[in-house]
């Protein structure tokens, strides 16, 4: 690391970080009512003018977690990016020219002193609170970078904060000497691949698949099965199921192929399927290994379960091409 790369960062820490970005429209309730709907948060104070009339805040409030809606640019910014009273580079800028070109947020804490209001006209500017030394990290060697996000009203005065950590780093260029010789561009995954994090809401799956089962949740009380599993059943809300084995069989409900970013050891065009099993729940799955290079994968396809210890006593539910059966043949 240069010397001077860290002293150009540090000059950047306790300033503002670019100019004020403005809001290209005033909080309103159409952007409230499209966002309540996308979550699907139906609080009256947010939706109902005349219960928030009554309530506390005297009207129409907007959810308060909304707060980076009002100042995003959008898609196709119609304001310039970034803004044009911007003095210098911005320290990503910086980080960028040193060859710190990835990125990946880290953290997000957002603190809220007072709800916004439809005709609310918000600003935000950005402070640099803190840039690390270089650190090595499992996607390669970066600074993280803490920006404080101030919102203000019209008047000035502050009604949020946000503290925004993200990883600048220099992606690491390996090659993936196991299986070919292209350049792998990304992170890496040591030791192969991820593994799925056990907990007491997911473990029975994967023991069940280290017995040559794939099992599913069935609500104990209104028998309606479910995956992936969680602590609820989505339709009668009882904490109480058991796991029920599936017949393996079903058929690919949709698919991709994964090609970029570049994640080793999955193979670039690796496809990621979605089996729809014949009694109705639908997993994220593979195919076997003979099935996954296939070009002619098209939804609707029939697959069957197998179980392949794709690692060391890891076990994985996979699926693969099963042709249907011709009429008369049985
Ligand atoms: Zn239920």
């Amino acid at each position: 690391m240069s010397i001077g790369l860290m002293e150009t960062l540090e000059k950047y820490v306790g300033r503002r970080d670019g100019g004020t970005r403005s809001c290209p429209y005033p909080v309103n309730e159409a952007m409230i009512h499209h966002w309540c709907d996308a979550i699907g948060d139906r609080n009256a104070s947010y939706l109902d003018p005349e219960f928030a009339g009554t309530s506390i805040h005297g009207g129409i409030v907007a959810p308060p977690t909304m707060l980076q809606a009002w100042t995003m640019p959008g898609l196709r910014p119609v304001v310039p990016t970034p803004p044009v009273d911007a003095p210098e580079k911005s320290v990503l800028q910086v980080l960028d020219e040193a060859g710190f070109t990835s990125v990946v947020a880290t953290n997000c804490e957002q603190e809220y002193f007072r709800y916004l209001k439809p005709g609310d006209r918000v600003t935000h500017d950005v402070e640099i609170e803190s840039v690390s030394d270089e650190k090595a990290t499992g996607l390669g060697v970066g600074h993280f970078v803490t920006q404080l996000y101030n919102y203000r009203d019209a008047d000035g005065e502050l009604v949020a904060q946000m503290r925004f950590r993200l990883l600048k780093f220099r992606p690491v260029a390996a090659r993936d000497t196991a299986s070919d010789d292209r350049p792998v561009v990304g992170p890496r995954i040591r030791g192969g691949r991820p593994r799925p994090s056990l907990n007491q809401d997911v473990s029975f799956f994967w023991e069940g698949a280290a017995r040559g089962e794939l099992l599913v949740q069935r609500c104990s009380e209104c028998r309606s099965l479910r995956h992936p599993p969680g602590p609820g059943c989505p339709n009668c809300s009882s904490l109480e199921w058991e796991a029920v084995a599936m017949s393996g069989s079903g058929e690919i409900y949709s698919f991709v192929k994964h090609h970029h970013p570049q994640i080793p050891p999955f193979e670039p065009g690796h496809p990621v399927v979605l089996v729809e099993l014949d009694e109705g729940p639908r997993l994220v799955s593979e195919l076997a290994s003979e099935d996954a290079t296939r070009t002619d994968l098209a939804i609707g396809m029939r697959v069957e379960v197998q179980f392949d210890e794709v690692e060391d006593e890891f076990v994985m539910p996979r699926f693969r091409i099963v042709t249907p059966r011709e009429k008369g043949t049985e």
